[in-house]
């Protein structure tokens, strides 16, 4: 079997003329890359979820001109605009009836259907800048590989049906030597309605195509040249690291490092399936890869931030010595789909970090007064908001000496609001005010990186 590398391109990556230029240098320049996965132009996607939200005419209207100037910027400097110019118009005409329901009554179907035009329209545009510098580029609707269940928001795939259909679809034409353009982030469910898996869902649309086609590799193509010991942004001295596992890679992404969607990993280490994250500006610095079990292993290897978190404390009287509390609270939350990441206990007390909004591709709030008042029928609830998670991420943190003391005199002169520690072995969770992140992020890593 041919080598066969899935990549990725995400939003900065496919943003303008010259970015797309630049992936496809990459894709023409290596053979083993036979399925591309794509993301919308940057600030497409918010764009489409402000008008999904709902919105007024003339916003509406405004939201429209943006959209098409992002994507019209690209098609202009087109050799033949013209074989684009009439799906795009299309997508925008569609575009624009939907937000105009979406303006009389939202829904979360109706979010998914509006959003993934993002990815329609780059897909589109990008199959045609490859098949200009005659590159046997095939544009296929993922919707006809990747199902879903129907959460709209945050569906999970239906491996089974996937495998059917990727047969079906994608396998031939890789056959035939094509090298097939899809979409990222997007799915369809058994009702034939479109889905979509939670923002910045392509990177896991990239995975899943991995696994399903038994592929060699994952290559995330971004706009940083690799996975840093934090975000790059908040820590100009983060360093990049070339090897990391999968478990560490899998806890940064969970607790906010967004270079990855944290379900990306999941197939990747089902399937035993190294991933690599590179930039598609500069390909020449390399990048970074997550495999199962590289060498070296450091106490500390990364630290990663998660804004808007909320804290949820449940006190129940009825907790002393009894039994079920906990498990009414979970089966609530359960109900509600809700996953919470950091959960600290006490005789009559639970205390529960949660995702603002659970990354879910509406980005409405999770957080809604049908489960407040479920939740009040079994307990007092006390909700704390501004909160952000900071998580510092290692291997066998739980066994070394003296990790807690370094931390918490790195940590003193802040107000740590709640800590975990021991449950994992590759992290310890902290969480400090919003406002507080990025300055506690910055000490913590000249503490333990610098
Ligand atoms: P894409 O649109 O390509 O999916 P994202 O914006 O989702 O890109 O992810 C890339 C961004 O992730 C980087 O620009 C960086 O700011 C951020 N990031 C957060 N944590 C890390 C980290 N540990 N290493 C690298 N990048 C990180
Ligand atoms: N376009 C989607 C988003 O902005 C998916 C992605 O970029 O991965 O969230
Ligand atoms: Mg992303």
């Amino acid at each position: 079997m041919p080598h066969l590398s899935v990549a990725k391109f995400g939003g900065t990556s496919v943003a303008n003329f010259d970015a797309m230029s630049a992936c496809a240098d990459i894709i023409t320049a290596d053979t083993n890359t036979r399925v591309v996965v794509l993301s919308a132009s940057a600030g497409v996607t918010n764009y489409l979820v402000e008008l999904a939200n709902g919105c007024e005419l003339s916003r509406r209207n405004d939201i429209l001109n943006a959209v098409r100037t992002i994507q019209f910027n690209i098609i202009e400097k087109l050799q033949k605009p013209e074989m684009v110019i009439e799906k795009i118009e299309h997508y925008l005409t569609h575009i624009k009836a939907l937000a105009e329901s979406a303006s009389l009554a939202t829904s979360l179907a109706l979010t998914d259907e509006i959003i993934c035009h993002g990815e329609m329209m780059s897909t589109c545009i990008f199959t045609q800048l490859l098949n200009e510098r005659n590159f046997p580029a095939v544009w296929v609707d993922v919707r006809d590989v990747v199902a879903t269940d129907s959460h709209f928001g945050k569906a999970a795939p239906n491996d089974e049906k996937t495998v059917q259909q990727t047969n079906a679809v994608i396998k031939p034409l890789l056959e035939q030597g094509k090298v097939v353009i899809t979409q990222g982030f997007i799915g369809r469910d058994d009702e034939g309605k479109t889905t979509t898996l939670g923002r910045g869902g392509s990177d896991y649309s990239a995975a899943l195509l991995a696994e399903v086609l038994n592929a060699n590799d994952v290559l995330i193509w971004t706009d940083v040249p690799g996975i840093y010991t934090t975000d790059p942004r908040i820590v100009s001295a983060a360093k990049r690291i070339d090897t990391i596992s999968f478990n560490e890679a899998a806890e940064m992404a969970t607790f906010g490092a967004k270079v990855l969607h944290p379900a990306t990993l999941l197939p990747a280490v089902r399937s035993n399936i190294p991933v690599f994250v590179g930039s598609s500006k500069a390909p020449e610095q390399g990048g970074t890869w997550v495999t199962r079990d590289p060498q070296p292993r450091p106490t500390f290897r990364a630290l990663a931030l998660r804004r808007n978190q909320i804290l949820l404390t449940l006190s129940s009287l009825s907790m002393l010595h009894s039994q079920g509390f906990l498990a009414n609270v979970f089966t609530i939350l359960a109900k509600h789909k809700i996953s919470v990441d950091v959960v600290t206990t006490s005789e009559v007390s639970i205390a529960i970090t949660l995702d603002k909004t659970g990354s879910t591709s509406s980005g409405l709030d999770i957080l809604s007064d049908d489960l407040l008042a479920e939740l009040r029928e079994v307990c007092k609830v006390n909700v704390e908001t501004d909160l952000a998670l900071v998580a510092i991420i290692g291997n066998n943190l739980h066994t070394q000496a003296g990790i807690a003391k370094q931390l918490f005199e790195t940590l003193s002169p802040y107000n740590v609001r709640l800590i975990s520690y021991g449950a994992s072995t590759n992290n310890v969770c902290t969480l400090v005010k919003n406002k507080e992140a990025d300055e506690i992020i910055q000490a913590l890593h000249s503490a333990l990186f610098e």
